[in-house]
Parts: structure tokens; sequence; C-alpha cells
């Protein structure tokens, strides 16, 4: 047996099942967890996004400034507010199926598996919320997959859902921004903070925008979004 093998943690691959032997590292020397539980085959069909060839706003690959921002900034509330979202990879084939395994197949370990990519994407310092699951979709899965991305980071309830507000995928965007409007009750713990809300796909931006206004119009000093995909 050589060395290196000595010096490797064997693991799960959590996507595809097969073992793998990770290179021990300082991190896990120290006693802190690897980066993520993927194998190297499954982890190079991620795609992250090169935030220097992105829209700055929102992460969307390939634009400087993608039309779904343009329109937000057209908003007179947005127009003098800041708020940028750092999405960590691109909506693509993989991800779709990694996000439908863990979102509406309950695989709480996968989403889990994400969480420390998703600390690292933020400030220390910073109050972390996640968007809160609407009780049909908590009914369905039995947790919030929002929350065991943000896991790591320790999430504080800042917000709660007002109303039932059905399933997004069917509307337009102008529905869905009505929608999203309404659909969200602050909670106390705002006041002065620097937030970060963290979901897992930004589509439109309406519903995490809207979680955003709600913290801002509740005294946030700033607020902006980390979300593992932008679509
Ligand atoms: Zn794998
Ligand atoms: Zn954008």
């Amino acid at each position: 047996m050589k060395v290196r093998d000595l010096l490797a943690e064997t693991e799960h691959c959590l996507w595809c099942g097969e073992t793998y032997s990770e290179p021990m590292s300082w991190a896990a020397f120290l006693g802190e967890s690897p980066l993520g539980r993927f194998c190297e085959r499954c982890d190079s069909k991620l795609a992250p996004i090169d935030f220097g060839n992105a829209c700055r706003t929102c992460s969307k690959p390939e634009f400087s400034q993608c039309d779904d921002c343009a329109a937000w900034n057209e908003d007179p509330f947005w127009s003098c507010r800041e708020f940028t979202n750092r999405a960590l990879y691109e909506y693509n084939p993989f991800l779709k199926e990694v996000i439908a395994r863990f979102k509406y197949r309950g695989d709480a370990a996968l989403a889990e598996a994400f969480s420390e990519r998703i600390a690292r994407a933020v400030h220390p310092g910073s109050i972390v919320t996640s968007i809160p699951l609407n009780d049909e979709g908590h009914y369905e899965r039995g947790f919030n997959q929002a929350t065991l991305l943000a896991g790591r980071l320790k999430p504080v309830p800042l917000l709660e859902r007002s109303l039932s507000s059905g399933k997004q995928s069917k509307r337009s965007r102008e529905e869905r921004i009505a929608a999203a409007e309404e659909q969200f009750r602050i909670l106390p713990g705002a006041v002065g903070k620097t937030i970060v809300i963290v979901d897992d796909i930004y589509t439109t931006g309406a519903t995490i925008r809207s979680a955003a206004r709600l913290l801002y119009e509740n005294g946030a000093k700033s607020v902006m979004g980390v979300t593992l995909a932008r679509a």
C-alpha cells in the first residue's frame, strides 16, 4: 500500500453511489468536512458560473446585464437599492436532475452536500435566511430544501409564508411577480442587518426579490441572494 492510499478517504458519491477515494486534504486532516460528496466524474458534470462572464446582478451566464435585471432596474424600488444574486452553477440538464432528486424525491443528504459550497459564497458576518416553503410544498416534501442548502450557515427564520401561492411554474412573469409580492410575512430580526437569502434556483428573481424587498422595507441594511442555480 502506498502512502497516498493511506492518506485517502473512501467515500460514496451521493449521486452515482460509486466509491471513490479523495486525497486527504489539509481541511479533512484538520477535521473539516470535504467540499462536496460527488465523485470526480459527477462533479465534472456541474457547470460552475464564471462570474467574470455573467450578469453582474444575478449571475446569469453569458450576459453583461440580462433582460430580467434590466426589467428590475426599471422598478423605482430597485433602481435605488443594491441587490445582487450569486448563483453557483448553470442550470444544466445534470443540475436539473440533481435538484429534482433532492427537491421532489426528498434526498436531503444531496441538498446538504451543496451547503459547504453555498457557505463559501457568503461573506462572514452576514445573517443568513432561506426562502420558506409554502405549506403545500412542505407537506409534500417534509423538508425545506433552501434551509438544507443554507444548513452550514445556521439560517435564521426572518420570513414566513403569508398564503399558499400555488405552483409558480405555470404562470407568466407578471403573474409571478404579483403573486410573489404578497407571499411573505416578516418576522423580527432584520433591522440594521446584512442579510443573505439562500434559495435553490433563481429564475426571474420574483421570489427572492419580493423577500429582499420585505427585508429592506423592515430595516435591513443590505440584502443579497445566493442560489445554487441560475435558470
Ligand atoms: Zn458519482
Ligand atoms: Zn441578471
